[in-house]
């Protein structure tokens, strides 16, 4: 079995190191904003090159308090992608604002700039880019839209530590970035963690108020907030894990690029695109393949761990329905949903299992062809 992503194989690497980091928590006695969260955040505004992080429980709440921040809310639209996870419309629908979704580019699978001016209107408060895979977005067109039209933005990192667009961190272009620590993301915790990065001093203070119930002082609530503090623990595995992401991004772009090779004579199998000027993570290494859901089944029987990212467009969820938006609406969008899909993809991953993916994945293509054909 090739398993889309191993976090054992991992362990054995910082495993005994971060149960080390994990014990002086436990006994220091200090398990909530403390030392550690306190050099996490520090440590990681250094290495994404922003001003401040807040240190958040996910990287779903990150996004949540982040329009929160924003001041966006009730009667405000919220420009962004219909094929990323459910969390980042979900963050919209938290502050009671309106998800407006707008159509990928074909290639990069992310929000497509040309596309979005069409979507403004007098609601319109703020754009959410998502770095979906850890491809950076066209940052400078969807800044430029922003500056133009005086929109907020809010960029989805969660699947993109690292990742830089013209050399430059993503993260660090709008107003705030949202990071995730989930146990499968490039920077995992042990648990559920998040981040918002930040330039802006005002902000950040509202962020820090905004996680520890509406307080900067204690016992004296300004506003409505929410407890949404990264733990100690998890905040202690993170500092040990963080001084490898370098080590493991690059080892996931080379692990892109032997795959890249693999599939090189394969007209069947399309490759990811990267942009120039952009350095992607490769969060998920996913290609667009024929008769997709048949090839995703017979992999499952041949003991390789493919997974759809994402098999329904968030514009078709059952949440999103009130919006109204029918079949056609995202054509590109659409179309995406039903070729992609992602092959595994983490550090650890061998030469040898690359091999054998994509060996067994030829066939199994060839194999879908012969049987389309005979029924
Ligand atoms: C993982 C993810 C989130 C949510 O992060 P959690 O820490 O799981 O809450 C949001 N957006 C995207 C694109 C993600 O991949």
């Amino acid at each position: 079995m090739i398993p889309i992503f191993d976090s054992k194989r991992q362990y054995a690497q910082i495993g005994e190191e971060a149960e080390k980091a994990v014990c002086e928590v436990m006994r220091s006695g200090c398990y909530i904003l403390g030392p550690n969260v306190k050099a996490l955040e520090s440590e990681l505004a250094d290495y994404i090159g922003c001003k401040y992080t807040v240190a958040l429980n996910s990287g779903t709440d990150a996004l949540h308090i982040a329009l929160r921040a924003l001041d966006i809310g009730e009667g405000d639209e919220v420009i962004t992608t219909a094929f990323t996870f459910v969390a980042t419309a979900e963050a919209i629908g938290m502050v009671n604002a309106k998800p407006v979704f707008v159509d990928i580019d074909e290639n990069t699978f992310n929000i497509d700039p040309a596309k979005i001016e069409a979507a403004i209107t007098p609601k319109t408060k703020a754009i959410i880019p998502v770095h979906l895979y850890g491809q950076p977005c066209d940052m400078d067109a969807i800044m430029a839209i922003a500056k133009k039209h005086n929109l907020r933005v809010v960029e989805d990192c969660c699947q993109a530590i690292g990742s830089t667009y013209k050399g430059q961190k993503v993260g660090t272009f709008g107003d705030i970035g949202c990071y995730s620590f989930y146990p499968t993301k490039n920077l995992g915790t042990m648990g559920d963690g998040g981040l918002c990065t930040v330039n802006d001093e005002k902000l950040k203070d509202r962020l820090i108020a905004l996680r520890n119930h509406g307080s900067m002082v204690r016992y004296h609530n300004d506003e409505l907030g929410v407890n949404s503090r990264l733990d100690e623990i998890q905040a202690a595995i993170l500092r040990v894990k963080a001084k490898h992401i370098d080590e493991w991004n690059t080892k996931r772009r080379e692990h892109a690029a032997y795959y890249n090779k693999l599939f090189a004579n394969c007209a069947d199998v399309q490759t990811p695109a990267e942009l120039d000027n952009t350095y992607c993570v490769y969060h998920q290494y996913t290609v667009k393949i024929p008769n997709r859901d048949a090839v995703h089944k017979m992999l499952g029987e041949n003991g390789i761990g493919a997974m759809l990212y994402y098999p329904i467009p968030l514009h078709f969820q059952k949440v999103n329905a009130w919006l109204g938006m029918g079949k056609g609406s995202l054509p590109i969008t659409e179309k995406n949903t039903e070729v992609v899909i992602s092959l595994p993809m983490f550090p650890e991953l061998t030469k040898e299992e690359q091999d054998t993916v994509a060996k067994v994945l030829i066939d199994c293509i060839e194999k879908s062809k012969s049987a389309a054909a005979c029924c």
